[in-house]
């Protein structure tokens, strides 16, 4: 692929024209200093002074097949050459094609495919087809959760992000998921955790009013609030419940869906078909935005003489949507989805907790296929976290002092709280991951100096 040569220069006046005027997500404007990337290609990306990062953060776990993949660019280059644009309401080539192969990769019989432009949106619709199948209308959802940055997905997300901008109710309700590592139940076996975990969620719901409740919303997976892939019984348990009750079950695949478990979707470790699947990221590999509801028969039923009132300028936009098809036939053709499975079992599983048991700073290693979390904590026996939850400024310095270590070694980390999450692209190859592993290995030794 053609890159642009590394020239400070030209980095320099890309930083200052993104200081004057670009208004970053999440941050305090004046206390940033963004990177100026000049290039990428596969695992890697580099500034404009000629450093190196290898990317353990897949963008922002969306690069599911790395960056710059020449037959994904080839498909957007074509399309736009063919049909760049055109309005929802027709049908288009690539659109038809992209959630012909979803529909096909989605478990059970999630077989029509409403598009968005990203996950929050996505989570959005899912819930507004929730409200309307059902008629009713709270929605449960778990702490330690992340669900996007519009307002019902703020709302339903169960971290520190909706603190500030949480409307107070919007009929959401939320719970605890199973988390053995930090039990909210005070549980010591996963099938004790588990089992509470069902049984508080019961409890929830009767006190709610199962009759008030359309939907339960979780990821299947949960991803930015820790890698926390539930017992084997929780799903299956939460889908009973739900059937039970006449709940819809949504399950968030925006981050676990699209390989990076392992399978196309994370759902299918556990057997367990939701009413509604939401995705988005890895569905292109994030090279053009695109998200979407996967919809079950009997909640598309509900909208096949009735109108459903929703829908987006761009929903499916072909550029897209030709993004899609290409990217799920590279994954078939060079086997992505198998991958990642082999990469968390030979690579990142054993190199990870072989980091764990030598290093102080290290209190869990879990996670699955190409997603993994390392949770850090001043002490394993008290399991204190790194830093405090939800810290900033001075309290936040040992993780400060972690990333800081990574790239000055050439590794990109994804840090979230006391947490470091090792989230490449799932080809990866086995060289570079075990190249990240070993700088996780030198910076880690800056962690383990900040344990008591
Ligand atoms: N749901 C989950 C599970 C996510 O991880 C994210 C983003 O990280 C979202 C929803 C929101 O997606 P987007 O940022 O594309 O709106």
């Amino acid at each position: 692929t053609p890159q642009r040569t590394p020239d400070p220069q030209t980095g320099a006046a890309v930083k200052a024209a993104d200081r004057a005027h670009v208004f970053h997500s999440w941050s305090a404007q004046g206390l940033i200093d963004p990177l100026a990337v000049a290039g990428a290609e596969g695992s890697y990306f580099w500034d404009y002074e000629g450093n190196r990062f290898l990317d353990f953060t897949s963008g922002l776990v969306f690069t599911n097949i790395g960056y710059q993949h020449p037959k994904v660019v080839a498909a957007i280059q074509e399309q736009a050459a063919t049909m760049t644009t055109f309005a929802p309401a027709f049908a288009v080539e690539a659109r038809s094609e992209a959630a012909r192969l979803i529909a096909e990769r989605t478990p059970g019989d999630l077989d029509k495919i409403f598009f968005t432009n990203g996950g929050a949106e996505a989570v959005e619709n899912a819930i507004r087809m929730a409200r309307l199948h059902t008629g009713r209308h709270k929605v449960m959802s778990a702490y330690r959760s992340y669900h996007g940055g519009t307002n019902t997905a703020i709302n339903l997300t169960g971290d520190p992000r909706r603190w500030a901008s949480d409307s107070g109710s919007a009929g959401v309700t939320r719970f605890w998921a199973p988390f053995l590592y930090r039990s909210p139940f005070h549980a010591t076996t996963e099938a004790e955790e588990c089992a509470r975990a069902l049984k508080h969620l019961e409890e929830t719901i009767t006190f709610e009013g199962p009759a008030t409740i359309a939907a339960i919303i979780l990821e299947s997976v949960p991803g930015t609030a820790g890698i926390m892939t539930p017992p084997a019984g929780y799903l299956p348990g939460v889908r009973a419940l739900c059937d039970r009750y006449g709940i819809v079950l949504v399950l968030d695949e925006v981050m676990a869906g699209f390989g990076r478990t392992g399978k196309w979707f994370a759902c299918e470790h556990f057997d367990v078909v939701p009413d509604l699947l939401t995705f988005a990221k890895g569905v292109n590999s994030g090279y053009v935005p695109l998200g979407g509801v996967a919809i079950s028969r009997k909640i598309a039923e509900t909208f096949e003489h009735r109108p459903f009132p929703g829908g987006l300028t761009y929903s499916g936009h072909p550029l897209a949507c030709a993004a899609a098809v290409a990217t799920i036939n590279v994954m078939e053709e060079e086997g992505v989805v198998e991958q990642a499975a082999h990469l968390g079992a030979t690579v990142l599983e054993p190199g990870l907790r072989e980091l764990a048991e030598r290093h102080p700073s290290v209190g869990e290693v879990r996670g699955l296929g190409a997603f993994w979390a390392l949770e850090l904590v001043r002490s394993k026996e008290t399991r204190e976290p790194l830093v405090p939850y939800n810290a900033s400024g001075a309290d936040n310095a040992p993780m400060a002092a972690f990333g800081a270590a990574c790239k000055k070694r050439g590794l990109w980390p994804f840090i979230n709280m006391n947490r470091t999450h090792v989230v490449p692209p799932c080809n990866i190859t086995e060289a570079e991951a075990k190249e990240g592993l070993a700088v996780l290995d030198e910076a880690l030794t800056v962690a383990d100096e900040y344990t008591v």
